[in-house]
């Protein structure tokens, strides 16, 4: 098809659905222009080029260079302006714009067009040291970007110059200055490449076209894919585009705005700007720009046409829009839009504020927030009722809280958080090659640099707390401390940011859970009313069920009891169960630990009260239990009155070679079905006894690891003459259920069979897909990196589920248990229970619930109401 769309006031051809064609960019310049916003004209070279490039063996697709010369040709005519013209030459940006943005990620070339001929037109029509400054400017990112040489060198030679002749700042070089600054610029290049500067304007665009395709696979950029889970096959288009210029002196500008406020999503303008500033400027962090209504004095009328345009675009796009504007000479330019990165916060405000502006229905508004991004909003702030020393204040950039310790250096933070720090990472500004160190960081620290630099750009994309431009920071990566008014703070020390009110304070604050009321609780009882799906929470201690039902979990879908065989009085009884020679002892030890197991579900239920709870019976290998350690065995031996030997001994008999498939779950039950005994007898003498309370309790009782309707009926035998044993004792009734986990792939293909004998199925899809994918669940990492990385997965089975595969399963065991019992219930409690893609998967399927983790429980909410929509 077509490899170039153009885009001009009354000539434009794409739109902005055409994202993945054209990049977000491209598309929305091409959107903006269709509405008749000032844009300069330009056109957009399409992402299928980017990927023909790099089929092709890095070469252009046939045809291309004649298209790109008859798109300028174009532009030559609706500019009046012609590439290379010497009295009024056309200049162009040109850069990256991929499906969704990557910040900073990709390269960009501005002022191209401009050689030794071309700049004398530049300089008759603006000034001469302007023409000049734009023109190394240009030699100088050509250079780089194009020609690999690095920015460093350039800086050198200016040093030099200003030197020479006994200035400080670049602003006080003249224009003769900048003139010989671009022949040592060309001197340089020539000399590091052997090839000299091209003068030729056309040459000079399709080698930075090129620069722009092979920026796609820069590390940065491969980088910022992997954390942002975006695929490497989509390419970049490339927008050529007419320069306008910001720093054409003090009516001249360029900022960034946000048509609301990225960070709490409050409805007000918010941005930033530079006069006399080009391109980069405002988010490079270099200069702290104003805020956006400072702009009202400096510029009214820009700022009154800035202001509809803010109108017409949320009017338009029914969302919260990021702009990039110029204003060259007082005449308003938009360089760029395109949906705001935001914060959990902004994100969930603005979805339901709009509900209320009319702009967008509840259902939009449910799918408007990313169901990932929920969780943190659920996660602790600085508690606001102590007493903090603020040891400085910056802005607000991303809110939450960090506590961590300071490093200096995005490697020394990736090394501190490899060793298991929490780091907070502090720089004087940040830069993309900071990536890495970012994404571990729990926080980021900035001194100089707004609310659109890019520390503050990005954290906000990864919902990490943020405090920007704090100014009084200094920061010494020599000595490795930093320093606020001579106050100074280590490497290594603790430190506290308060990403919703910008303050610093030294050392460890204390947090607190955060507020679940306001426009997130409104969501989310938007996403309760859509949503069919059930959301349980796998929780094993009453802190746990009484979190997740805070955040809205119906009950407990699986309750893991190994956990609560660890606590210090616990485990010496466990190994007493477990080293006995004999069923006798084997019981003795098990009535130890019967009143610890009640315990644990009486309050478990109880916080659980009126919703379902799903206990499940002992599932680890008991190996798990015992000490691996020699001084370990002899204390083991003197608590258990057995000898070191024979612990030893029983320590080595318990060893297997596959332990996940070897004597675990329902097998221990069938080995010894005391164990079982004495936790079902604990699980109902809790639920009697709070039933006498007067208490609505559900247990439901679930069996792990079957793969034969066998198994579970042996088990079941067991569980319901206890279960009636200790009710008739109590002379009360409770309602509950014997189920079973679908863990093993053999369980899902008898699954009609296995039904006779279940009230419920519960997908453990963690073990489901380790038995059929054969991935060791505990081993796998190391590979999975190496499949995915390589393309041959395109991720991780074990966090998101295989649909395709494990799914089928999934898909199986339920049509076929229902086919024996119609009302039967079926759940999922692996991980992906609280995987968005996967509890979408679950509702497609005809699941009842899902069960995840607490602080899963909305996520879980919100992506089972996407389903719906
Ligand atoms: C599972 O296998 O998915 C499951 C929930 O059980 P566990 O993770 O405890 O093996
Ligand atoms: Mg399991």
């Amino acid at each position: 098809g077509k490899s170039i769309y153009f885009f001009a006031r009354g000539q434009t051809d794409g739109r902005a659905d055409m994202k993945n064609l054209l990049g977000g960019k491209g598309a929305n310049l091409a959107e903006m222009t269709n509405l008749d916003i000032p844009v300069p004209p330009g056109f957009t070279i399409t992402t299928e080029v980017c990927t023909a490039f790099y089929a092709n063996g890095r070469r252009w697709p046939e045809g291309l260079d004649e298209e790109i010369r008859r798109n300028m040709a174009r532009l030559e005519q609706v500019t009046g302006r012609r590439f290379g013209d010497p009295e009024k030459p056309l200049l162009v940006s040109v850069r990256s714009g991929a499906r969704v943005s990557m910040p900073g990620m990709m390269d960009t070339i501005l002022n191209l067009g401009l050689n030794d001929r071309t700049v004398q037109g530049l300089a008759r029509q603006a000034d001469e040291r302007f023409a000049y400054d734009s023109y190394r400017r240009f030699v100088q990112m050509y250079g780089n970007v194009v020609l690999h040489v690095s920015s460093e060198e350039y800086e050198k030679l200016i040093e030099e110059v200003k030197e020479r002749k006994g200035v400080e700042l670049d602003t006080q070089l003249t224009a003769a200055d900048w003139k010989e600054l671009v022949g040592r610029f060309k001197a340089l290049i020539q000399q590091r490449t052997g090839q000299p500067f091209p003068e030729e304007p056309e040459e000079q665009l399709f080698g930075a076209i090129n620069a722009v395709f092979d920026s796609w696979n820069n590390p940065r950029a491969i980088r910022y894919r992997e954390i942002n889970k975006i695929p490497g096959d989509w390419g970049t288009a490339v927008n050529v585009q007419t320069m306008v210029f910001g720093n054409l002196g003090e009516t001249s500008g360029t900022g960034v705005a946000f048509t609301r406020d990225p960070s709490t999503g409050k409805n007000v303008f918010y941005g930033e700007y530079l006069m006399n500033a080009q391109g980069e400027d405002v988010v490079a962090g270099i200069r702290t720009p104003q805020p956006i209504r400072t702009l009202q004095e400096a510029q009214p009328q820009a700022y009154q046409q800035l202001e509809e345009i803010r109108q017409k675009l949320e009017a338009h796009y029914r969302d919260m829009m990021d702009i990039e504007f110029t204003i060259q000479d007082g005449e308003l330019f938009m360089l760029q839009c395109r949906s705001g990165k935001r914060t959990a916060l902004a994100a969930v405000t603005i979805a339901v504020d709009m509900v209320k502006e009319g702009l967008i229905d509840k259902e939009t508004a449910i799918r408007r927030v990313d169901p990932e991004q929920v969780e943190q909003l659920l996660h602790p702030m600085v508690d606001p009722g102590q007493e903090l020393e603020v040891l400085t204040k910056g802005l607000p950039a991303s809110p939450g809280a960090a506590v961590g310790r300071i490093v200096l250096t995005a490697d020394d933070a990736e090394d501190w958080a490899d060793r298991g720090e929490r780091v907070v990472l502090v720089r004087t500004e940040t830069s993309p090659e900071d990536i890495g160190g970012m994404n571990v960081a729990e926080g980021i620290l900035t001194a100089r640099g707004g609310m659109t630099s890019h520390a503050a750009v990005v954290a906000r994309g990864m919902g990490k707390c943020c405090v920007a431009g704090a100014g009084e920071v200094r920061v010494d990566t020599t000595a490795r401390q930093i320093s606020v008014n001579g106050r100074v703070l280590k490497e290594g020390d603790w430190i506290t940011l308060n990403g919703t009110t910008g303050e610093v304070y030294p050392g460890q604050a204390k947090l607190v859970e955060p507020e679940l009321s306001g426009a997130f609780g409104e969501l989310m009882a938007w996403a309760d009313e859509l949503r069919t799906l059930g959301v349980r929470t796998n929780a094993d201690t009453p802190h746990d069920a009484e979190v997740a039902r805070r955040f809205g979990a119906e009950g407990i879908g699986l309750c893991r009891t190994e956990h609560m065989f660890f606590g210090e009085n616990r485990i010496v009884a466990v190994r007493e169960m477990i080293l006995a020679d004999d069923e006798e002892s084997r019981r003795k030890a098990l009535a130890k630990l019967l009143p610890y197991q009640r315990d644990d579900f009486y309050g478990i239920l109880k916080v659980m009260e009126g919703l379902p709870v799903t206990i499940r019976l002992l599932d680890p290998p008991l190996h798990e239990f015992l000490p691996h350690e020699e001084e370990a065995v002899d204390e083991v031996a003197r608590e258990t009155g057995k000898s070191p030997a024979e612990v030893r001994a029983k320590v080595e008999s318990l060893k297997e070679f596959n332990p996940m498939l070897g004597h675990r779950g329902c097998r221990l039950g069938v080995t010894y079905p005391e164990i079982y005994e004495m936790q079902v007898q604990a699980i109902f003498e809790a639920a009697t006894r709070l039933a006498k309370e007067g208490l609505s309790i559900h247990p439901e009782v679930m069996i792990p690891l079957v793969g034969t309707p066998e198994e579970l009926s042996f088990l079941r035998e067991r569980v319901e003459k206890v279960a009636r044993e200790v009710m008739e004792k109590a002379g009360v009734q409770v309602p509950y259920k014997v189920g079973t986990m679908i863990e093993v792939p053999r369980a899902a293909l008898v699954a009609d069979r296995i039904a006779e004998g279940a009230e419920f199925f519960s997908f453990g899809t963690n073990d489901l897909t380790q038995m059929t994918f054969g991935f060791s669940r505990d081993d796998a990492g190391v590979f999975l990196e190496d499949y995915r990385k390589k393309g041959i997965l395109r991720s991780d089975p074990f966090q998101t589920l295989d649909q395709e595969g494990v799914g089928q399963l999934v898909q199986m065991g339920l049509e076929r248990g229902r086919k024996t019992r119609p009302d039967l219930k079926v759940g999922i409690c692996g991980e992906h229970g609280g995987d968005p893609a996967s509890v979408k998967f679950c509702h497609r399927t005809g699941l009842d619930y899902v069960s995840c983790s607490p602080y899963r429980v909305p996520v879980a909410r919100l992506a089972a109401a996407q389903a719906r929509v």
